[in-house]
């Protein structure tokens, strides 16, 4: 059997989620003795043609070429992932979405007229098909190589599909909501970063996007109760993954 070839692909997005794969160091170097990297600019200016059995794209599409970039992988990858916040929701730059984006680059950029961008920072999965969504913003690291060893080994991934407010239970850490009064959008958000935030004494920021069936007009009516102003509760929905707390609002 012929040894399965792995890219990794930027759209728009910051490069963090491409990093972690880096970050993974010794893990990547035992994974780099079952896979072929054919494709991954972060690392290597190596670059070695399609077919692909397992691609990894970072980033939302946002531009016309992007647009037309991501069908020509879709149809040179086997199993395709989108990872992280911007891959699977549009991420941070979706704000856009809810704006003018004629306006964002009249006044954002020197010469606008040299911005070719759509309208909306949109998920891979809306633009084709994806066979998994990795979350988080960055992704976590443990997930991406259970995704990687899944796929390699022709399994389904194994991830949680539970809510940060689970694994902060199982930390032991005190709910920074009831003791604190601090929002967090735990209680609707997608696990697999391990409480990070709440860890920390900080509320959750929905970076992972909405778990399954997340009762978001329950943790809005508990916002409410904290204080916040209507258009302080849509911000907090309004981050990471905008477009996607939106849909369940
Ligand atoms: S999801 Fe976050 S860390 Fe990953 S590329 Fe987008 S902005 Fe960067
Ligand atoms: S701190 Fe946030 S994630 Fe932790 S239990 Fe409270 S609401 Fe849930
Ligand atoms: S606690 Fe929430 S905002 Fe913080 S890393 Fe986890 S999912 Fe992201």
């Amino acid at each position: 059997m012929s040894t399965p070839t792995l890219g990794v692909w930027k759209f728009t997005s910051c490069d963090g989620c491409q990093l972690t794969l880096l970050d993974c160091e010794d893990e990547l170097l035992a994974l780099a003795g079952q896979v072929r990297i054919a494709q991954f600019l972060e690392a290597s200016s190596a670059v070695v043609g399609g077919p692909y059995d397992v691609s990894l794209v970072e980033g939302s599409i946002s531009t016309p070429d992007e647009a037309e970039r991501i069908q020509r992988i879709r149809a040179e990858s086997r199993v395709l992932v989108a990872i992280g916040a911007c891959a699977t929701a549009g991420g941070i730059q979706a704000l856009r979405n809810f704006a003018d984006v004629d306006e964002f680059r009249s006044v954002v950029y020197a010469a606008p007229q040299y911005i070719d961008t759509l309208a909306t920072s949109t998920a891979i999965s809306e633009h084709v098909d994806v066979d998994f969504e990795l979350r988080g913003c960055p992704i976590d690291r443990h997930q991406l190589l259970e995704v990687l060893t899944a796929y390699l080994a022709g399994r389904k991934p194994d991830l949680p599909d539970t809510s940060v407010c689970t694994e902060c239970k199982r930390r032991g850490l005190t709910c920074v909501m009831v003791a604190h009064g601090t929002p967090c959008l735990g209680p609707v958000t997608h696990a697999g970063c391990g409480a990070l935030c709440p860890a920390y004494g900080r509320g959750c920021f929905g970076c992972f996007g909405p778990m399954t069936n997340p009762n978001v007009p329950a943790l809005t009516a508990q916002l409410r109760v904290l204080g916040m102003a209507e258009d302080e509760v849509d911000r907090v929905f309004r981050t990471f993954t905008v477009s996607s707390f939106e849909r369940e609002r």
